[in-house]
């Protein structure tokens, strides 16, 4: 009912001609899935992606946008430009736009507004800081997020919406949330787009997990009921462990 999503989520690594070395190859070197792959550089390398993915298994798209639409905002990017270099996705609300970027959740949600409105799918991240969780507050403080972050935010299909859990503590830091934590949260997480979109919908939208993922904790990730994929940085920037990855999805 829901396509598996593996995202790697590049941040500020590589640069253009790499990439575009690196693209090929793993356009080269991907078997047929069944799951859905997609590629998130940074912007200057989204005109080498649409070269050579255009037509081919791979998504690819942003990690961020601006919440404008177009005018005198000095390096900003706008929504349009990114459905124009043919991306399918952008991050929003990353917890590193959050911590260093002072991003709330009335500007993560006015980004996805504008990725809506020209058709592109906003994945957006939630999720608690280490202090919240040992407080035992980690399911209302991210659903807090979460409702905050989807204010306004009409998709028009269940497609058009990506959810991404991210614990803070655990991007970049070797440490995971076990399968259990990660499914309670998700759980939590459909439940509460349920109420806002109605059930159906809700069932059919993709939640990942992010945090830490590597070849070696994803397929128990995976196999939790409301876990429909990964949202992958550090292990996303080796050709070899990314298609590990894809290979158990
Ligand atoms: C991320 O960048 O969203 C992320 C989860 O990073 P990592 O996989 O390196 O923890």
């Amino acid at each position: 009912m829901r396509r598996v999503l593996v995202a790697g989520n590049w941040k500020m690594h590589k640069v253009p001609s790499e990439a575009r070395v690196w693209f090929a190859e793993l356009k080269r070197l991907l078997p047929p899935l069944q799951s859905e792959v997609a590629l998130l550089p940074a912007y200057p390398m989204l005109p080498a992606a649409k070269e050579v993915f255009s037509g081919s298994q791979v998504a690819y798209g942003a990690q961020d946008v601006s919440a404008h639409r177009e005018g005198a905002y000095t390096g900003e990017v706008s929504a349009r430009m990114l459905a124009d270099l043919g991306c399918r996705y952008a991050i929003v609300g990353h917890s590193e736009r959050r911590r260093y970027h002072g991003e709330t959740d009335a500007l993560v949600a006015e980004k996805a507004r504008r990725l809506l409105e020209e058709g592109l799918t906003p994945i957006l991240c939630v999720g608690e800081p280490l202090a919240v969780r040992e407080k035992g507050e980690a399911v209302p403080y991210t659903l807090a997020q979460l409702q905050g972050s989807l204010e306004g935010v009409e998709p028009p299909s269940p497609d058009a919406l990506v959810i991404a859990y991210e614990p803070v503590w655990a991007i970049g830091t070797g440490k995971n949330a076990t399968p259990e934590d990660a499914e309670a949260m998700h759980r939590a997480i459909r439940q509460a787009l349920a109420e806002r979109y109605g059930e159906g919908f809700a069932m059919r939208v993709r939640i990942l997990y992010g945090g830490s993922v590597n070849p070696t904790n994803f397929a128990q990730l995976l196999s939790m009921p409301n876990v429909d994929g990964g949202l992958v940085g550090g292990a996303s920037l080796e050709l070899e462990s990314f298609l590990a990855l894809l290979r158990l999805a």
